[in-house]
């Protein structure tokens, strides 16, 4: 009976996240205590364990040694490391595993902010989401990095664009490879349904985690075919 019980209260509350997209649930899926009336999907005690602006400053120099001689980017930026323990690792599980996409939509509200203090959103065009294939995103419901380019882009009203570049070929879970077989498994995954689209544009690609970037560099090269385009890269959190 008690079972049946929580099944019916997890139910409802799957359906009040659900509803409408952007309700706010009055739990803060980071350490479960409830959210005051000023705090979205986040409590602020959350919010503030994830970063600072020194480790903001470290990660994203982390991001642009990263992919120095490898992609030409404008710049690279992270929120935080993605440690054990740590807040942004608990956040970025529940987002991508339990259904909770407004963390992402947050914490992209979170990077927006410390983007725009440093004034490198003024001169972005659009915003893309490293796209997921179209059958695990029927499985999960929804491409968190989306989320957390629609959290970016709101509040500087930049275009988010999740159509454009699509996901054309599976690639197997990149957990228990190597730098090399990583590489391998996501090349020409990623498709560019029209090179003309973003000819000239400055494109901010948007993805949760960086592990080795072999995700987000074929995501690139793939953008890059389009003629004059400039490319930044912004993620959550990077595995150092
Ligand atoms: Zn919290």
């Amino acid at each position: 009976m008690k079972i049946y019980i929580m099944q019916i209260i997890s139910k409802i509350k799957d359906y009040l996240y659900d509803f409408g997209g952007l309700i706010y649930p009055k739990i803060c899926p980071g350490c479960n205590m409830a959210l005051r009336r000023d705090e979205d999907f986040i409590c602020n005690n959350c919010l503030s364990d994830v970063t600072t602006d020194s480790i903001f400053a470290l990660v994203s120099k982390q991001v642009n040694t990263m992919f120095a001689g490898r992609l030409p980017i404008r710049f690279g930026a992270a929120l935080a490391k993605y440690e054990k323990d740590s807040a942004i690792k608990e956040l970025i599980h529940e987002l991508k595993y339990s259904g909770h996409k407004e963390i992402g939509y947050s914490l992209g509200k979170n990077l927006c902010e410390k983007l725009n203090d440093h004034n490198k959103l003024d001169d972005i065009d659009v915003i893309i989401p490293v796209p997921m294939h179209p059958a695990k995103k029927l499985q999960r419901g929804y491409n968190q990095s989306f989320w957390i380019a629609k959290g970016i882009g709101e509040g500087k009203e930049i275009n988010v664009n999740d159509e454009t570049l699509i996901k054309a070929k599976k690639s197997e879970s990149q957990t228990k490879k190597n730098q090399k077989e990583r590489k391998q498994n996501v090349k020409n995954v990623f498709y560019l349904t029209d090179i003309e689209l973003f000819r000239g544009k400055h494109i901010l690609v948007v993805d949760d985690v960086l592990t080795t970037g072999a995700t987000i560099e074929s995501c690139c090269n793939e953008l890059r075919k389009t003629p004059q385009v400039q490319i930044s890269i912004a993620t959550l959190a990077v595995v150092s």
